[in-house]
């Protein structure tokens, strides 16, 4: 099987008891005074970073048995605190203050509570498990609910603050946290942390842990995501500014359609993910994450550019660099693990075209392998008319190594009889954290 669904469609329902009731009181607590006192608070906080707060109290399965595991889903849980700010109340039982915390255990898939919860200021608790799962669920995901909660503590536990969660149209989400559940029989997890190889059979934990933690910020589980569902798109404005239009719901309306891009990316909250592949949040992702509610930083996409004079190729005389003054700028430190820069030919191919890369400026070969250096820094294959040059960055790639291959980016050919009309190029670099660099463009002459 070469994909598998991320959550049966109960999976990311499993609260809608909880659903129902806060609905119910939040229209019983619309009255103005209550509003503009929560207003007013907001306007004195600075909104600081979202902390995720990792519980494994009831992974009594021990699906996270090793250090590196919960490493790798505190990763997951950082790329969250990275691009999301807000400012939500803390959750301080206390007298007359008291509450139950209502979610799914992970390891038995029932509805467990825990009195008293307390749940710091601008913090969410995340409860991570496993078990076994129906065939071909990956994980399961969604907020808390609650119980027992006093009129004089509704809104903090319901809302945190975010006077916008309140009514029957909400747009803004306040919950105390949730629970997210991994598969622990019959799914071969790959727990790396570069992405895994496209051939992999493997399913890649890091990818299904950020869908999994989306669910719990209420992507197509919150009645602020229900606001913004219409004839089976969603209609959030930043979500449909990011795509152009209306992205297209799957049935379930928790989900994007099966399959949806965001430029040439799959977005992560689409409902399936195919082995030996890596999603993580597109900028519609995260535009949907901002239309629920949350303030979240846009991703600043690197951008390459070739700002050097046209160059000049002599058929059969040695390669010449595509643009030796080659640009990369990556403003927001996005990770180039997996990342692959390529160079292909978009006009006037030719039958001896070759495209590759130089050495110098650091640049060094060895075998497939490409070296900053000394460091190897990713892999290799050559391109020509039809093929693609493609280099794949390991975790060792840095902005200038990156930067230093894309001034060596070169054309050839592979004989004197090739033709000489001007040939087109094209650099891109695809599949950095979710978003790719926009295709630069360049002529060189061949005489
Ligand atoms: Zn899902």
């Amino acid at each position: 099987m070469s994909w598998n669904l991320l959550e049966n469609l109960l999976g990311s329902w499993s609260f809608r008891p909880q659903h129902a009731s806060r609905r119910k009181h939040s229209q019983s607590l619309e009255d103005a005074s209550c509003l503009i006192r929560i207003e007013s608070l907001e306007a004195r906080q600075v909104p600081t970073a979202l902390t995720i707060q990792i519980d494994y109290s009831y992974d009594t399965n021990q699906f996270f048995d090793t250090q590196a595991k919960k490493d790798l889903l505190q990763s997951v849980a950082d790329m969250y605190s990275a691009r999301i700010t807000d400012d939500l109340l803390a959750i301080n039982p206390s007298g007359n203050n008291t509450w139950n915390a209502l979610f799914t255990n992970p390891a038995t898939g029932t509805q467990t509570s825990v009195h008293n919860l307390v749940v710091p200021t601008d913090t969410i608790v995340l409860y991570a498990g496993g078990r076994d799962l129906s065939q071909g669920t990956l994980g399961v995901g969604g907020p808390g609910g609650y119980s027992g909660v006093p009129n004089s503590f509704f809104t903090t536990v319901d809302q945190r603050g975010q006077a916008g969660a309140a009514g029957s149209h909400p747009t803004d989400f306040g919950p105390w946290g949730g629970s997210i559940t991994f598969d622990t029989v019959g799914t071969d997890w790959y727990f790396g942390t570069t992405p895994p190889d496209p051939s992999s059979p493997q399913y890649d934990f890091m990818s299904v842990a950020m869908h999994e933690i989306g669910h719990v910020l209420g992507f197509g589980t919150s009645d602020s995501f229900h606001t913004f569902v219409s004839n089976g798109t969603f209609t959030g404005p930043k979500a449909d500014a990011e795509f152009g239009g209306k992205p297209q719901l799957a049935s379930d309306r928790s989900h994007w359609v099966d399959g949806l891009k965001d430029g040439n990316q799959e977005t992560s909250m689409d409902p399936s993910i195919a082995a030996g592949t890596r999603k993580l949040f597109t900028a519609l992702d995260w535009a949907a994450l901002d239309d629920i509610g949350w303030q979240t930083t846009p991703i600043t996409v690197p951008i390459v550019t070739l700002p050097g004079a046209t160059s000049t190729y002599t058929r059969g005389g040695p390669a010449v660099a595509v643009d030796p003054t080659a640009t990369f700028a990556n403003p927001d430190s996005l990770s180039l693990s997996g990342a692959k820069l390529t160079l292909g030919l978009t006009m006037n191919a030719g039958s001896y075209d070759f495209l590759s890369i130089q050495t110098g400026n650091g640049i060094t070969k060895s075998g497939a392998n490409i070296k900053y250096n000394g460091v190897t820094i990713g892999t290799y294959s050559n391109g020509s008319r039809s093929t693609q040059f493609t280099l794949k960055f390991n975790s060792k790639a840095t902005d200038a190594a990156v930067q230093a291959c894309l001034e060596n980016l070169a054309f050839s050919t592979t004989s004197k009889k090739a033709g000489t009309l001007n040939r087109t190029v094209s650099i891109a670099l695809t599949n950095i954290e979710g978003v790719n660099t926009v295709a630069a463009t360049k002529v060189v002459k061949v005489a």
